[in-house]
């Protein structure tokens, strides 16, 4: 059981810039979907990119927490005061690393990579920096023991090392994945940048968040130009991701439409930067009938 908590949030455009984000408070359990909802300019896409490291944004207060189970990780046991991390303090690969899924960074240009492999590479990325991340001073005194005397401790080229998911398994794994996608498998062999289309570029992200198994995955706005087909495929997806990995979902979203399709425990309105109102499914419908307006008149009626 994971929890990301954004704790007085505040957040300003890199170098004394606007200020963006004024005091955003809000939590994700694993395994809990919800909405951020707003008008436009509210602030919603910041929050996202905040949480992830962004280098254009600067946090001025507050923090992002990820509160981690001692078993969190099947493979890891997270000593006692490593549990509360403040990603703040972390770089984006790091954040990634300790089960937070903050969206497909795309490489700006790899020549001739296909999608099966940098996805590969991305979820052994990930491992590796996580075994790192907690890996307790010992095991690096033992490894340093055994170069010593004389231990061939590196790995040997085209060898699967210890920990990593080899081609094979792999493999399995992405076509499971592409499957619940409703994703042709002929994807996996295609080269990552190669003319994706928007929707494919959506789906990309659920198959990579898919497949790197995250504790809280932040979407920001995957159903923006969706047809009705990519949107239930993109649903299906993220439903899976909570259903069947556990996963905690982060949804940003302008508009209630995908919400029919991933129905939230929770939804948050964010207005000028925080969080004016929060409240379950029926929050959704009653945003999508009668706009914003009321719900900003609320929040400045009781300030
Ligand atoms: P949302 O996703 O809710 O539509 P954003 O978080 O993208 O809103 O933006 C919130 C406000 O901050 C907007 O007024 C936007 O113009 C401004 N903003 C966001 N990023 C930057 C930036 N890098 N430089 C200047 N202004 C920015
Ligand atoms: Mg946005
Ligand atoms: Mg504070």
């Amino acid at each position: 059981m994971a929890r990301l908590e954004l704790r007085d949030l505040h957040a300003q455009v890199a170098e004394g810039g606007e200020k963006i984000l004024d005091g955003v408070n809000l939590e994700v359990r694993s395994g809990e979907i919800h909405a951020l909802m707003g008008p436009n300019g509210s602030g919603k896409s910041t929050t996202a990119k905040v949480i992830a490291g962004h280098p254009a944004y600067e946090v001025t207060d507050g923090e992002v927490l990820v509160h981690l189970d001692e078993d969190e990780f099947e493979d890891i046991e997270i000593p006692e005061d490593m549990r509360t991390v403040n990603l703040l303090d972390l770089e984006p690969n790091e954040r990634a690393a300790l089960g937070v899924f903050l969206g497909f960074q795309y490489p700006a240009e790899i020549e001739g990579v296909t999608m099966v492999n940098f996805l590969r590479t991305a979820l052994n990325a990930k491992l590796e920096e996580r075994e790192e991340f907690f890996e307790d001073d010992e095991g690096d005194e033992e490894a340093a023991e055994d170069e010593d005397a004389g231990y061939d401790t590196s790995p040997m080229e085209g060898d699967v090392e210890e920990g990593e998911v080899g081609v094979a398994e792999f493999q399995e794994i992405m076509a499971e994945k592409m499957e619940q996608l409703d994703m042709d498998a002929q994807f996996a062999q295609r080269y990552l940048n190669a003319g994706f289309s928007g929707g494919e570029k959506k789906q990309n992200e659920v198959l990579q968040a898919a497949i790197l198994e995250p504790s809280i995955a932040v979407l920001d706005e995957i159903d923006s130009g969706l047809d009705i087909d990519r949107l239930q495929d993109v649903s299906n997806g993220i439903n899976a991701l909570r259903d069947e990995q556990g996963a905690g979902i982060l949804q940003i979203t302008h508009y209630q439409r995908i919400l029919d399709y991933v129905e939230p425990d929770h939804v948050h309105v964010m207005l000028d930067g925080k969080i004016a109102k929060s409240g379950g499914a029926e929050l959704a419908h009653q945003l999508e009938d009668e706009g914003y307006d009321w719900v900003r008149e609320e929040a400045y009626e009781t300030a």
